[in-house]
């Protein structure tokens, strides 16, 4: 007999790992309470950065990575264009002072004690080659160069054509309302009645800690709310992706011109009302990044702003494997603001865990267990 596989959350992480599912063979259902993509998967900043990472999270990132170089292998050609995907410019973090840069400069030596040598320093004059509408002030600067950024709307409705070409079924309007264990498997009770599967997934997204606490599981719940600005189209001056060292930045320029601005500053959010609220006041500080950084923006037009509601762990890095209470339940969530580039590879090794009982990649760090073993410390420099 078939396994069935219940995916709790049709957003890039439930559907990345439906579709590896599915590619395994197993019958695969993904319930999703709103639709597919509506939260963090479709509003985000569409950054795809290796760029200063945790280093539990670099061994996937880098193979995320590959995977969004190669979309046409993973999602066909069709599918690969509609995400709209610009790699090799790069992600660069800027430093503004010298004391930035020192950091930089620690962090690039970090790394390479650890192996990787995706992250370069650039001079001042290098930074000016890569990024020339920067401030002068600006020092210099750590780059990835094969990051890039893609479109998080269009993005989450390929990979759903994908996961549904792969046979996977999707059920949009139907909230999880609670899970029974039946024997070695579950009964999941929806608002449009209960199903029964061997195997549910928990990528419920900022509702994640919900779900796993429908089986007494205590997760971590720190909901939080992005904030975005995007600008009218103004004429292209910038290919990389520029983020802060000392300030709240994320700053690209997309294909058709508009800016998109974001990087942490946080808006209010509300997980009943499964919405989120920018405040203004607050980014009138973004406004001031941009301004200081960008002189050629200062007089751009801030055409719209929203914010989405995302799921932040302790230590800022998510929870991907079994539940510690409850056989045949697994989760991936709370993505803590960077989850829309490891999309790809997350929702392969998940389906390896679960189908083959093994991961290509540690995910040690990541277990749900580890908030149970004492403080957890954050890694600072995560937001995307
Ligand atoms: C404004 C913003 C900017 C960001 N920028 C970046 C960036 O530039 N780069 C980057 O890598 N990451 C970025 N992120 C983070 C990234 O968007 C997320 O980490 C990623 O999308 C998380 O995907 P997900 O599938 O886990 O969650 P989601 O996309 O939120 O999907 C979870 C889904 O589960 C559903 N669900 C929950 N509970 C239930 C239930 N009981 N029944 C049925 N369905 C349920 C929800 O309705 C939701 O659709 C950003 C996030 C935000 C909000």
């Amino acid at each position: 007999m078939t396994t069935r596989a219940i995916v709790i959350g049709g957003g890039l992480h439930g559907t990345s790992t439906a579709l590896h599912l599915a590619q395994k063979g197993l019958d695969v259902v993904v319930i999703e309470k709103n639709s597919a993509g509506r939260h963090a998967s479709g509003v985000n900043a569409g950054g795809v950065r290796q760029l200063r990472r945790h280093p539990a999270e670099i061994p996937l990132s880098v193979a995320a990575m590959d995977r969004w170089l190669n979309l046409d292998a993973f999602l066909g050609p069709d599918l690969a264009a509609m995400c709209e995907f610009t790699g090799h410019v790069g992600q660069v973090a800027v430093a503004e002072t010298d004391a930035e840069m020192a950091g930089l400069v620690a962090r690039e030596a970090e790394l390479r004690e650890l192996g990787w040598t995706h992250e370069e320093l650039l001079d001042q004059a290098e930074l000016r080659r890569v990024a020339p509408a920067l401030a002068t002030h600006c020092v210099g600067g750590l780059i990835s160069r094969r990051d890039g950024h893609a479109s998080p709307y269009r993005t989450s409705q390929a990979f759903r054509l994908k996961a549904q070409r792969d046979g996977v079924r999707f059920q949009e309007g139907t909230r999880v309302r609670g899970l029974a264990q039946t024997g070695t498997g579950w009964r999941v009770e929806t608002s449009a009645g209960g199903i029964e599967g061997d195997v549910v997934v928990n990528c419920g997204g900022a509702w994640g800690w919900q779900v796993a606490a429908m089986v007494g599981e205590a997760l971590p719940h720190i909901e939080f709310a992005p904030t975005m600005m995007v600008s009218a189209r103004v004429p292209k001056f910038l290919d990389p992706v520029v983020i802060g060292t000392g300030r709240k930045l994320s700053f690209k320029q997309t294909e058709n011109g508009t800016v998109v601005i974001g990087g942490g500053i946080l808006g209010i959010p509300d997980l009943d009302a499964e919405t989120a609220d920018p405040v203004a006041e607050r980014l009138v500080e973004s406004a001031r990044t941009v301004y200081d950084l960008f002189p050629i923006m200062r007089t751009a037009t801030i055409v719209r702003c929203w914010a989405g509601l995302e799921a932040r762990m302790p230590d800022e890095i998510p929870v991907i494997g079994p539940s510690t209470t409850a056989a045949n339940l697994w989760h991936a969530f709370g993505y803590s603001g960077h989850g829309f580039q490891l999309s790809p590879i997350v929702g392969s090794l998940l389906a390896d865990l679960i189908v083959d009982g093994k991961s290509p990649l540690p995910l040690e760090a990541f277990r749900a267990g580890r908030f149970n073993e004492g403080p957890v410390a954050a890694h600072p420099g995560t937001a995307s």
